[in-house]
C-alpha cells in the first residue's frame, strides 16, 4: 500500500530538461528518467548549429520522453551583442547564453507545471560556463535557484529542492566531474546509448570568422532575425555602412542565400545563372555598386580571366524586373580590404 502511494507521488512529478543531441544531455534525461520522473525534452533551434536536432528528436525518441522545440530569436541577439558576462574564445556568450536558454527553460516549466529543469552539464567540463562559479551565476540569473538540477554531476552540487522534497532520489544521481569524457562513453554503453552526436565544437559563435561577420551585422545593423541566420552561407564584404556583399560559394550557398534574403536586397547573377549569386544587402544600390558586384561574381566564376560580363541583377521584393548592368573588374588588393 505504502509503495502504491509513492508510485503515485513519482508518476505526478514532471522535469523540463534541456536536450542538445549531444551525450551528456541524453544521458543526463535518461538518469531522470530512470527515477520515474516525467520528462520534458526542451530542444532549442539555434540558427548557427550548435544543437543537432534530428539527433535530438533521435534520442527523445530512444529515452522515451517528450520533446519539444523552442525558437531562439531578436532576444538572443541582443545577448550576443552585449553579453553581461562577457565572451569565450570568440563571440561565443556562455555564461548569458545558458541563462537565457536556462530563463527560457524555467518559464515553460511554470507553464506545464514541472517540478525542476535540469541540463546535462558536468562540473569542470568547460571552462566558460560550467566551473562551479558559473553553474552558480547561472543558476542565479535564471531564477531557478535550488530548481536547476545537473543529474551527472549532483552529488558534487548542493542538493537540490526537489531532492530535498524527495522528489527525485539523490542517491540515483551522478558523481561526474572534469573534462574527461570516458565515463560517459561508458554509461551510453551501459544504458545502450549509440546515437548522439559529437561533444561540442559546433556552435559557430566560437568561431573567429563567423564571429567577425557576427559583429559587422550587429555593429552595422540588421533588420530581422534571417539575416543572422544567413551568416553561416558565402564570402561577405562589407562595401561601406550601408552595403554589404554576400557571394555563395557553391549551389547551395545561392538557394539558400537567395531563399534567406531580405525584401528589400538586390541579386546579381549571371545571365545564364551559371555561377555565384551575389546578394546586395542595403537599399537600392546604384550602378557603380551593381557593377562592382557583377565584378566580383566573375572573379569567383570560372570567366574571371575573360573581358568584363554582363550580368543579371533584380530586387528581391520585385523578381520580374531584371535589369542588367556591366561588371566592373575588382583587384585583389581591393577585395581583401572589402572582405569581413
Ligand atoms: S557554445 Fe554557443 S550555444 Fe553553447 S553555451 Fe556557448 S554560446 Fe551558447
Amino acid at each position: 500500500m505504502i509503495k502504491e502511494s509513492h508510485q503515485i507521488q513519482k508518476n505526478s512529478v514532471k522535469a523540463v530538461g534541456l536536450i542538445s543531441g549531444g551525450l551528456d544531455s541524453t544521458l543526463a534525461a535518461k538518469v531522470v528518467k530512470d527515477c520515474g520522473i516525467d520528462v520534458y525534452g526542451v530542444y532549442f533551434a539555434m540558427p548557427w548549429g550548435c544543437c543537432d536536432k534530428t539527433k535530438a528528436i533521435e534520442a527523445a525518441e530512444h529515452i522515451g520522453i517528450k520533446f519539444i522545440v523552442l525558437q531562439l530569436d531578436e532576444r538572443y541577439l541582443e545577448i550576443v551583442r552585449k553579453p553581461k558576462f562577457g565572451y569565450g574564445s570568440a563571440m561565443n556568450p556562455c555564461v548569458d547564453c545558458r541563462i537565457h536558454m536556462f530563463s527560457r527553460a524555467a518559464q515553460y516549466m511554470k507553464h506545464i507545471g514541472a517540478n525542476f529543469v535540469f541540463t546535462g552539464e558536468v562540473l569542470g567540463q568547460r571552462p566558460m560556463s560550467q566551473m562551479r562559479h558559473s553553474m552558480k551565476k547561472i543558476e542565479q540569473g535564471t531564477g531557478l535557484e535550488g530548481k536547476l538540477l545537473r543529474p551527472l554531476c549532483a552529488q558534487h552540487m548542493d542538493p537540490t529542492i526537489p531532492e530535498q522534497e524527495g522528489l527525485i532520489d539523490r542517491n540515483q544521481l551522478l558523481s561526474m566531474v572534469g573534462r574527461s569524457r570516458k565515463e560517459q562513453y561508458k554509461l551510453a554503453k551501459e544504458m545502450n546509448i549509440t546515437e548522439f552526436s559529437a561533444p561540442a565544437g559546433g556552435c559557430s559563435l566560437t568561431d573567429k570568422n563567423f564571429a567577425r561577420r557576427m559583429k559587422d551585422t550587429l555593429d552595422h545593423g540588421y533588420r530581422n532575425f534571417r539575416e543572422t541566420i544567413a551568416l553561416k552561407w558565402g564570402r561577405h564584404f562589407r562595401i561601406n555602412q550601408n552595403y554589404k556583399f554576400v557571394v555563395g560559394r557553391d549551389a547551395d550557398e545561392n538557394i539558400n542565400l537567395l531563399r534567406y534574403a531580405h525584401r528589400e536586397d538586390y541579386v546579381v547573377q549571371f545571365i545564364n545563372e551559371n555561377g555565384p549569386t551575389l546578394i546586395i544587402k542595403g537599399r537600392e544600390p546604384n550602378e557603380d555598386l551593381l557593377a562592382k558586384a557583377a565584378g566580383i561574381i566573375q572573379r569567383f566564376s570560372k570567366s574571371r580571366e575573360e573581358e568584363p560580363i554582363k550580368a543579371k541583377y533584380f530586387a528581391v521584393n520585385n523578381k520580374n524586373d531584371v535589369k542588367f548592368i556591366k561588371a566592373k573588374k575588382i583587384t585583389e588588393k581591393e577585395l581583401t580590404a572589402l572582405k569581413i
